[in-house]
This record gives C-alpha cells, structure tokens and sequence, in this order.
C-alpha cells in the first residue's frame, strides 16, 4: 500500500485564510489544539444554539486568523509531531456525500498527493482517519440542524448563521 512522503514544500502552511461562501475562514482547530497557537491569533469558527453570545451557545471548533501559519519556519512546521488534525489529515479530507456517506477527497496542489497517485498500486494509506473522521463530525452537526449552526467570518468577526451564507 502506498504511503504520502511530505516534501515539507509548505504550500499547505500559506493561503489558510480563505472565503467559503461568503465567508473569510482559516485553518479548523477543535477546541483542545487552540493552545498550540498564540490566543490573538485564534478565533471561533463553529458554534451550535439558537443565537451567538445566548448562555446555551456552543462554540464546537476554533480558527487560525493567520496566514501563513505562525509555525512555518523555512518551509518547515517548527511543531510537527503536535500539529493540530486539519494539518496531521491533510491533504486528505472527509466530506459528506448526497446520502450523508463519508466522501474521500485529496487536494491536489499539495505535490506529495500527486507523486502518490501518480506511482500508486491503487491503495491509498490514509493513516489519520480518525482524526479526518472528528472533523467530519462537525460538519454533521452543522448539516443536522443548519438553522441553529453558526460560522464565524474572519472578515467581519460576527457569526452567520449558516443557512444564510451565500
Ligand atoms: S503541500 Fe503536501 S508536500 Fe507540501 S508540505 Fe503540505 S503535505 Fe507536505
Ligand atoms: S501547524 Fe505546522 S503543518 Fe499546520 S499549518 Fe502550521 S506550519 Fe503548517
């Protein structure tokens, strides 16, 4: 089975500020890996209630508002063996399919990705799906109910509720 060998190129440690739907949105952290970066620099991304800033509110994952990346030093991550799940996956991801089935997707600008299709047997090894498997689980939650799931925009630092982005 073929294995990803990163090139530490770090293209996936720049552009991590990025618009989706409207809305400006950085590198994913679940709430556990907010102290890998500095506290300014880390923002909410998801939450689930009925309104921002109601005492039920939950804010389920945070966001990195820099870009590059704080820890990118010489094209390398100066924290690699604890870098947060949205990097320990890449460039593999999970999405959701039109019957809610888990979707394998690979980001194809990452060179390590094409090297590995291009001389793979066939068989992807995607050793960290687990971790992919939790972010999936976010977007469950929002998808569940999208009328109380919230995005926070980078651009202007409100909440949007998600059903309402473009
Ligand atoms: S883009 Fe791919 S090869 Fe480059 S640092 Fe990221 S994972 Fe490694
Ligand atoms: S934590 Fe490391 S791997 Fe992740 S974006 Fe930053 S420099 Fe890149």
């Amino acid at each position: 089975m073929s294995q990803l060998v990163c090139q530490r190129c770090g293209k996936c440690c720049n552009d991590l500020v990025q618009q989706d739907r409207g809305v400006l949105r950085g590198l994913s952290l679940l709430p556990e890996e907010t102290h890998l970066f500095p506290e300014e620099l880390v923002k909410p991304y998801l939450g689930i209630g009925k309104r921002p800033h109601m005492d039920k509110f939950q804010t389920i994952a945070y966001q990195l508002s820099s870009d590059p990346c704080p820890h990118l030093v010489d094209n390398s991550c100066n924290r690699y063996d604890e870098r947060p799940t949205s990097c320990r996956q890449f460039p593999f991801s999970l999405d959701l399919d039109e019957e809610n089935e888990p979707l394998l997707g690979v980001d194809m600008n990452c060179p390590a990705a094409v090297e590995l299709i291009n001389n793979t047997d066939g068989l992807l090894e995607f050793t960290d799906r687990d971790d992919a498997e939790r972010l999936l689980e976010l977007k469950r939650r929002v998808l569940e109910n999208p009328r109380r799931a919230w995005v926070y925009d980078l651009a202007t630092m409100k909440w949007v509720r998600f059903d309402k982005m473009g």
